[in-house]
């Protein structure tokens, strides 16, 4: 089957997401259905959400703690077993040169030909929402590594050998043209985020939540259950 095809499986990929909690609710059925097919997953986290709590109890240091506690028993779930914790504090995380060389060398060091990120031009999110800062900044910081940073001999040599990721699966809104079928992974993908116990506990219908989403995603594919994304098809 051809590269980036519904049912194609990379040997290595990669997450760059902002929080605990956001690969797995962006892509981690698919996540599960790779890594069961022997995908090689790593989890980059670029903040361990450190103030991402109303409950005045924690500190930044004992939320952090928890957090990276839950990530782990999450990624257990779903079958990963590398996580790259970055702890760049929470609602600060800028984009800048640091965030993309850090990035830059884990490319280079796991070698990911496909990367997962969030859709950096997402501000407004349905009626009633904004998108968090760091999401996108993750995002943002994400594509520039990846392209064309990570790839340039010349750029950061210390960091590792220059390295091509082929292609950017974003979990996007529009301009979908990927879906993966998920109808075997998608229990996981609610089991997963069900560790992460401090931000999800209160979190109303998450099950129903969760399978509605890719119920409407699979419709038009005929698919019972799917996650859909934007891929960027950078080496065919
Ligand atoms: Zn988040």
């Amino acid at each position: 089957m051809a590269k980036f095809d519904s049912d194609w499986i990379p040997q290595a990929a990669m997450t760059i997401f902002a929080h605990p909690d956001d690969m797995e609710f962006s892509c981690g059925a698919t996540l599960a259905k790779w890594a069961q097919a022997g995908c090689e997953i790593t989890v980059v986290l670029c903040t361990s959400g450190n103030v991402g709590t109303h409950d005045v109890k924690f500190t930044p240091y004992s939320l952090a703690a928890l957090r990276e506690e839950e990530q782990k028993n999450a990624c257990d779930v779903l079958g990963i077993k590398h996580i790259e914790f970055l702890r760049h504090d929470d609602c600060r995380l800028v984009p800048d040169l640091m965030l993309r060389r850090e990035l830059v060398q884990l490319i280079r060091q796991h070698k990911p030909e496909v990367v997962f990120c969030g859709d950096p031009n997402l501000v407004f999110w349905g009626p009633n929402r904004i998108n968090h800062p760091d999401h996108r900044a993750a995002a943002f910081a994400a594509l520039d590594a990846i392209f064309p940073c990570a790839s340039m001999e010349l750029l950061w040599p210390a960091e590792g050998a220059a390295h091509e990721v082929h292609g950017v699966y974003v979990r996007a809104f529009e301009q979908l043209d990927t879906w993966i079928d998920v109808g075997d992974t998608i229990e996981l993908k609610i089991k997963a985020l069900r560790e992460h116990h401090c931000q999800l506990d209160d979190y109303k219908d998450l099950e129903g939540t969760i399978r509605q989403r890719a119920i409407d995603a699979g419709k038009e594919k005929g698919m019972a259950f799917a996650e859909n994304f934007r891929v960027v098809r950078l080496k065919e």
